[in-house]
């Protein structure tokens, strides 16, 4: 089956890759697809609902099938802040269009002012991520969200990962997310524990490969 990923985020991309290896799929990456990605909004309340608004969107660029990554961080102290805003969650602060290496350090920046004052047991957060896959014309495939619970550092650490990466420590770890290697990165986090809910469906979906594309000549 012929699965685009619709990620411009190539940390998202990078472990998607590494996720979806010894499936029968063949992955499209936006790079292949020869045009930008399209611009979806993501307004919805949840993840869920903008994992499926993206994976629609991309499907129906795409004309095969498409999956897409929602995900962002819940900090508890922040009543689960900044959640499905967090790859924007410093525009108010600094509404510049920044490059995205430079908007994930300002979204850190403003991590840590917001816990400044909060205690290493008052520091808890989740990742959360739920990957969406739809068809061409719109249906949605299937959809799998997991989760990674941990604690928020008090100064950033390590080089790998992307986004609050070098904030988090996954529980029972002392190393940051960005300082795990990527397989154990895949093996905690909340994308890794999505793919794995989300492998049957996919498997099942390969096995249908040809009656999810676009029909020809359908325009
Ligand atoms: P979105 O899903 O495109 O709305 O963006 C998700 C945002 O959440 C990213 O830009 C990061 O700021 C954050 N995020 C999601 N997953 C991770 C992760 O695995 N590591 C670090 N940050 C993440």
């Amino acid at each position: 089956m012929d699965l685009f990923f619709g990620t411009s985020n190539p940390g998202k991309l990078r472990e998607l890759l590494r996720l979806v290896a010894g499936l029968p799929v063949r992955v499209l990456s936006p790079a292949e697809l020869g045009r930008p990605l399209p611009e979806v909004l993501e307004d919805g309340a949840s993840f869920a609902e903008n994992a499926a608004k993206k994976a629609r969107a991309f499907a129906r660029v795409a004309g095969v099938p498409a999956l897409a990554d929602d995900s962002g961080l819940a900090v508890d102290a922040l009543g689960g802040a900044p959640g499905v805003i967090s790859a924007r969650w410093s525009e108010d602060l600094d509404p510049r269009p920044l490059p995205r290496a430079e908007r994930d350090l300002a979204n850190d920046r403003k991590l840590l002012a917001a816990l400044a004052r909060i205690d290493d047991p008052g520091r808890g957060a989740a990742y959360v991520a739920v990957l969406a896959v739809a068809a061409p014309d719109g249906r949605l495939l299937a959809s799998a969200e997991g989760r990674c619970r941990g604690r928020i550092a008090r100064s950033p650490r390590g080089g790998g990962g992307f986004g609050y990466d070098p904030l988090f420590v996954p529980d029972g770890h002392e190393a940051t997310m960005a300082e795990l290697a990527p397989a154990a990165k895949d093996a905690l986090s909340h994308r890794g524990a999505a793919f794995r809910a989300l492998r049957p469906a996919l498997a099942r979906l390969a096995g249908l490969a040809g009656t999810l594309d676009e029909p020809r000549g359908n325009g």
